[in-house]
């Protein structure tokens, strides 16, 4: 790795670096990775060329290394893409051409070849074995030195200029750099988004995507790591279309998260954002069953145990104990009443509570294991088929960047592994001979 670049006026005449200078150069900017990955494709791809990978802060993939709670969630285990594309609330339509030539079988392969084996855990998301995102960066850090790119730290691109064909990049100290084929791969980095609005494209503002939802409600107080199997939610944001999820849900100090939260909250960013996360929230406790279903139950079970006190003794096994204590709680049915003693009223009260119990969501929380934003490169101004930008011929995008976005479970970083190596290959492709 290194931080020194022969520069478009370095005018330096030794032969090597005359030789170098005169085979056609490809560079990416971001040094995360999608640009890890689509610089060490097209370096592999092409030994004729040379592949420069800029990146601007003083170490290279640092998402890499933070994500998955520092386990890197590498890929999901599935491996159909028409599958595969309903976790992406944004570029699933784009992605599943995409996903037709790398899938997370392909990814499990690439990185499988190169030493690094990955495990399904019962959700699918896939890890490394050694449970350590340093095992996946020292991969693309040794591929890429192996197939021959070079790596620039603090090497910030502030500008760039279409020269003919080709790019000239000015870095943030001045340096200048010629490109033949250029990408940008820079995350949803503002400087990069900026530099890409620079040529020409339009950008989809940048919203977060993947929170937890803030609730304050004496229903869920005092419930903090209780968490439900499956529960299906319903989100209606004003003026927007009601969002619908299902799937386990956790009670946290601050309101609910857990993967049926982070679900709606990926699909729903962009209505979220503009409601300023104040939204309504039904809770279906019990989707398994319907409402008549559940009022049979709950019949049923106070014809057999009238003696049996209703605080005590829930006729609903899935549910856990600690909400149904809380519940019936709130409900005002104190301990010692008895099925008995429950009114017509009180069981329709707490039946619907169980079955459509009303939220109000006040604000965003975090989820701590993987930050992700929706926005970026408008899709319908990149080419799928290589990456290539519909504006600019010759510049090409892959990872963050995009207006693409997944849900959890190593979708995103599936995203940023097949938009590079179609990137990669294709910029290599189009590399004069
Ligand atoms: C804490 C955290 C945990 C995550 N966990 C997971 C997970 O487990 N599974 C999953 O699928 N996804 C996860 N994600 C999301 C995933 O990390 C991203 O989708 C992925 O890293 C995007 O890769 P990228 O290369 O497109 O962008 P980035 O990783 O953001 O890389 C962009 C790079 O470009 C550089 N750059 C920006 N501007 C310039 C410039 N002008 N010049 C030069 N360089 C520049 C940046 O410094 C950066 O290094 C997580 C994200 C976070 C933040």
């Amino acid at each position: 790795m290194s931080n020194s670049l022969h520069t478009k006026d370095s005018g330096n005449s030794d032969h090597a670096d005359q030789s170098k200078q005169q085979r056609p150069h490809i560079v990416v900017i971001g040094g995360g990775a999608a640009g890890y990955f689509a610089a060490i494709r097209a370096a592999e791809l092409a030994p004729h060329g040379r592949v420069t990978l800029l990146e601007a802060t003083r170490k290279v993939l640092m998402k890499v290394h933070l994500s998955g709670g520092g386990r890197c969630n590498v890929t999901h285990h599935c491996f159909d893409p028409v599958k595969l594309i309903d976790n992406y609330p944004r570029g699933s339509r784009e992605l599943r051409s995409a996903f037709m030539r790398f899938q997370p079988r392909d990814t499990v392969s690439w990185f499988e070849g190169r030493g690094v084996a990955l495990k399904v855990e019962a959700d699918g998301r896939m890890f490394p074995v050694t449970d350590s995102s340093a095992t996946v960066a020292k991969c693309l850090e040794s591929s890429a030195a192996a197939a021959g790119v070079e790596v620039c730290l603090g090497a910030s691109v502030v500008k760039i200029v279409r020269d003919g064909e080709s790019f000239n990049l000015t870095l943030k100290d001045g340096r200048e750099i010629g490109a033949d084929r250029l990408m940008i791969a820079t995350g949803s980095a503002p400087a990069g988004l900026e530099l890409a609005a620079q040529l020409g494209h339009r950008l989809e503002p940048h919203v977060p995507s993947l929170f937890t939802f803030n609730i304050k409600d004496p229903r869920l107080a005092e419930l903090s790591g209780v968490a439900f199997s499956e529960v299906h939610l319903s989100l209606q944001c004003p003026e927007s279309k009601r969002l619908e999820r299902q799937g386990p849900m956790l009670i946290t100090h601050w309101g609910l998260s857990g993967p049926a939260v982070l679900k709606l909250s990926a699909f729903g960013a962009v209505a979220l954002h503009a409601s300023q996360y104040q939204a309504s929230l039904v809770i279906n406790y019990l989707p398994q069953h319907s409402a008549a279903e559940l009022q049979g139950m709950l019949r049923a079970f106070k014809a057999e145990h009238p003696r049996r006190t209703i605080a005590k003794h829930s006729p609903f096994a899935q549910l856990p104990r600690r909400f149904w204590e809380s519940l019936v709680q709130y409900l005002g049915l104190d301990n010692e009443r008895t099925y008995a003693d429950v009114t017509k009223d009180e069981m329709e009260r707490l039946l619907n509570e169980l079955h459509r119990g009303q939220y109000q969501i006040t604000g965003k929380g975090v989820f701590k294991e993987e930050f992700v934003s929706a926005g970026g490169i408008h899709l319908k101004e990149v080419d799928f088929r290589t990456m290539e930008s519909r504006v600019v011929p010759g510049l090409y995008f892959a990872g963050e960047v995009l207006a693409v976005d997944g849900i959890t479970g190593g979708f995103n970083f599936q995203a940023a592994w097949t938009t590079a190596w179609i990137a990669g290959q294709a910029m290599v492709a189009s590399l004069p001979v």
